[in-house]
């Protein structure tokens, strides 16, 4: 990927501490960049920390460690500084229903920020908010704009989530599984929109998902999440056709998709026997330790796996962190 990067993220760690036992780190030296116009998928089952990598890049909460670059220039956590941040850095959440107000109209949902940010003066914040209404498809934007959450659907407030993500004219949209609370039905056309305001608009996107086939449909590279840890990232087709690391090729077996190698397919079914208990006992684990963290239920596993496995490269621009790829480790 080349050009400037609109979000520069650089070891990033988040650690939540625990009544009992050590600190759980969630967020585990993470970096990834965002570029203009191009979407980044970051995957991984739940409770791997996509989200909180969301939340800490939303500045919703505060990182333990690591770097955050907006347009080439570090952010500090200073009052003025997170307006600012919010500004350009904006969140569309997975839950329409819980993240407007039932108490207020479409048209205040999209006003505030619109007034807040300096993008509209009190004179033409109505055309504004039609506008925003018009972009996301909500038509016509007039009556939309009377209308409370309630008298929508969930694809509606969906798109009215994303008009209100949108208002201070952001360089960067952060994702977090926006349509899996949605109907199958309307889950495509959310996407495509998303995709569509990415292009226009030369915004740097975070698609997090769980979902593979939307992840390769809809970004150029893809990164995927591992209790806390990045353990393959390179292009979106690469990675999900033709998957490195173990954990991927267990993501994969369970959705499969046209032009998956025969091979991968394979090993991702070793992968997967007796996948669903070690995954149970780990969640309850949430301890911070050495080592691959997929050791226990990875077929691969040796002695090795015990130390912290290197990221290699295995192709040009796709890298696994895994101990096979070691050359000194067979
Ligand atoms: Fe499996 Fe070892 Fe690779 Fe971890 S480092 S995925 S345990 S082979």
């Amino acid at each position: 990927m080349s050009g400037d990067a609109a979000l520069d993220v650089r070891h990033l760690t988040v650690e939540f501490i625990q009544r009992s036992g050590p600190k759980l780190r969630a967020v585990d030296d993470v970096s990834l960049t965002l570029y203009p116009g191009a979407t980044l998928a970051l995957v991984g089952e739940s409770g791997s920390g996509k989200s909180t990598i969301v939340r800490a890049l939303g500045r919703l909460l505060k990182p333990s460690g690591g770097e955050v670059l907006l347009g080439g220039r570090p952010s500090t956590l200073h009052r003025s500084d997170v307006r600012e941040y919010r500004r350009h850095v904006q969140l569309v959440f997975q839950d329409p229903f819980a993240s407007l107000n039932p108490a207020h109209t479409v048209a205040h949902h999209l006003a505030r920020p619109l007034l807040l940010h300096a993008q509209a003066t009190r004179r033409d914040v109505a055309e504004r908010v039609e506008a925003l209404l018009r972009s996301v498809n909500l038509v016509p934007p007039g009556d939309i704009a009377r209308k409370y959450p309630h008298e929508l659907s969930g694809g509606q407030r969906q798109r009215v989530a994303i008009a209100r993500a949108l208002a201070p004219s952001p360089q960067v949209l952060l994702a977090d599984e926006p349509v899996s609370m949605l109907d199958v039905s309307i889950r495509l056309e959310i996407l495509n929109l998303l995709d569509e305001l990415k292009s226009e608009r030369d915004l740097a996107m975070l698609y997090v998902t769980h979902d593979l086939a939307t992840a390769r449909h809809f970004s150029s590279e893809i990164m995927v999440m591992y209790r806390g840890e990045i353990v393959e990232r390179g292009p979106s087709d690469e990675v999900i056709l033709s998957p490195s690391h173990p954990y991927t090729q267990l993501l994969a077996s369970a959705a499969p998709m046209p032009g998956a190698t025969r091979s991968a397919l394979a090993a991702a079914r070793r992968t997967r026997q007796g996948a669903r208990a070690v995954r149970d006992a780990e969640r309850r684990e949430a301890t911070v330790e050495t080592g691959c963290k997929f050791r226990r239920r990875c077929p691969h596993a040796m002695p090795q796996c015990a130390s912290r496995p290197p990221d290699v490269e295995t192709a040009p621009g796709h890298s696994a962190r895994c101990w096979l790829f070691d050359q000194g480790a067979r």
